[in-house]
């Protein structure tokens, strides 16, 4: 095992009521680089032992902390912020290595991105109005109590900090078991955590499996809301086992966003970052606009535009500065992804760029070539299926109407973007898209900016003041003047 000096020490203890502790039974599990298969940490793996001593710890803790000023809560989430600053590099390196993700790319999205949701967190919960009086009638809102939070592998600290900040913000207090396969950059933020001073047992982290510490948390008694960003089978998994304690669940799960590119888009421009857009974090990213819905007439045009931008894409050692890709995060997901780009190919898509096997001189790692495929009809695997690895379809159209009905021909309604030069056109086409959120032109990103999904992308949001709000109970207080 080849151990980097950024591997957190305590890989084999977890985080509750305010320390570091072993599990009640100890199984290690290794954590695999993807850009060399080889073992970098091996972290434990808890029980449901392990989830009802963090519950406790987190039940215990949470009358206090829900009693806590708003000024002490923001003051702490602001000392968090600046302290996942400090440490960005550390916590760049350990995401590269946990599961491949360039180092430019975790230096100047995943890191930065991921202390945003601290920010905004600190920021809506420092003006946000807890009580209202409408007619005589006090409307309070108060946090719901312990919370459960499960998060994926593949924006590891970016999916944790989203759940985690609001949480926190409202006054609730957390268990969160980030993925068994990224658990690296958790533990890192559960140091940064402690270090910034929230009391013991506001948040307590237990690594281990879906199956055995998620599905613990799921159907614990003294859990009040699971949120949970993952697949879909596991959102589905989390709802029935949450169903019998009737918890709150929100679920962040899968998409298969399209981009809409009207006739009067400028496609010189918009097409090279509707690729990258697909195409980053290798594809691993559940808005990605994977489907890339265009006019027929303009279809060799942007074929072009779309394998020349491809083409020039640096995939490589995640550890390269150049490197604008790495390798795919996880074994299975690159077997994966591997078997949707033969899918495309037995059911007759246009190759145009990548295609099957590891990118060329590479014996070794998850290396995945960037794929487009062209004259992809919506009913096919690879247009229906969430690929989950930089692979896009370019889906033709004759008319806005078709264009429309291909963009919400979908089971999934997470993102979606939309091009054209008339606004209005634009606007027009996203109130018929059946997303939760739509992105005109390309827009900066923006925090504040709910985000969830509509139909099987998931229920609930995250983000800004409505991200918050999940975390909040309603009580309606008749008489109160
Ligand atoms: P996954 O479903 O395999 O795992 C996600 C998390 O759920 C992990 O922590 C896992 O251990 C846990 N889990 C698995 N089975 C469980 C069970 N039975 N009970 C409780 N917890 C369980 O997903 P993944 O492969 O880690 O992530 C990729 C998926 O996440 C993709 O489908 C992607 O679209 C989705 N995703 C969605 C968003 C969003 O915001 N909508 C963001 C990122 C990823």
């Amino acid at each position: 095992m080849t151990k980097s000096s950024y591997i957190p020490q305590n890989t084999d203890q977890f985080y509750i009521n305010g320390r570091w502790q072993l599990p009640a039974q100890a199984t290690m599990v290794a954590v695999i680089n993807p850009a060399t298969e080889e073992v970098v940490a091996e972290v434990a793996q808890g029980s449901s032992r392990d989830v009802d001593h963090a519950v406790a710890a987190a039940r215990a803790a949470m009358p206090g902390w829900a009693a806590t000023s708003v000024a002490d809560r923001a003051r702490i989430l602001g000392k968090l912020h600046e302290l996942i600053l400090e440490h960005q590099e550390a916590l760049a390196q350990v995401l590269s290595l946990e599961m491949g993700a360039a180092i430019s790319f975790a230096r100047s999205m995943q890191v930065p991105l991921a202390a945003e949701h601290v920010r905004v967190a600190r920021d809506v919960l420092a003006t946000y109005a807890f009580q209202k009086i409408e007619n005589g009638t006090a409307i309070v809102r108060e946090p719901i109590g312990v919370c459960g939070l499960i998060t994926p592998w593949n924006w590891p600290l970016y999916q944790i900090t989203a759940k985690v900040a609001p949480a926190i913000a409202a006054g609730c207090t957390v268990v969160l078991k980030p993925s068994e396969l990224s658990p690296l950059s958790a533990l890192l933020f559960a140091q940064l955590v402690h270090d910034a001073g929230l009391p013991a047992g506001v948040f307590n982290l237990v690594n281990g499996g879906g199956a055995e510490v998620g599905a613990a948390m799921a159907a614990h008694p003294d859990i009040d809301m699971i949120s949970i960003t993952g697949s879909n089978r596991a959102g589905a998994l989390v709802a029935q086992a949450a169903a019998p304690t009737v918890k709150r669940v929100t679920q962040e799960l899968g998409g298969k966003s399209p981009n809409v590119f009207l006739p009067d888009a400028d496609f010189a421009k918009a097409v090279p970052p509707g690729v990258m857009s697909a195409l980053r974090n290798v594809g691993q990213s559940c808005s990605a606009p994977t489907r890339m819905i265009v006019p027929r007439n303009r279809l060799a045009e942007v074929e072009a535009l779309a394998a020349a931008t491809a083409n020039a894409i640096i995939v490589g050692d995640p550890r390269s500065e150049d490197t604008v890709l790495g390798p795919i995060a996880n074994e299975a997901q690159f077997k994966r992804v591997q078997a949707m780009i033969e899918a495309g190919l037995a059911q007759g898509a246009k190759l145009i760029c990548g295609g099957p096997g590891r990118v060329d001189g590479f014996a070794k790692g998850f290396y995945t070539r960037p794929t487009v495929f062209s004259q992809v009809d919506n009913g096919m695997r690879i247009a229906q299926e969430e690929i989950f690895g930089p692979v896009l379809c370019i889906i033709p159209y004759d008319t806005l109407e078709e264009a429309v009905a291909i963009a919400n021909d979908t089971v999934y309604g997470l993102g979606a973007h939309v091009q054209g030069q008339d606004l209005d056109q634009a606007r027009a086409v996203a109130a018929r898209i059946r997303a939760g959120q739509v992105l005109l032109n390309y827009p900066t990103w923006n925090p504040m900016a709910p985000f969830g999904g509509y139909k099987r992308s998931g229920n609930g949001r995250e983000y800004g003041v409505q991200g918050f709000e999940e975390y909040l109970e309603i009580k309606a207080i008749v008489g109160f003047e």
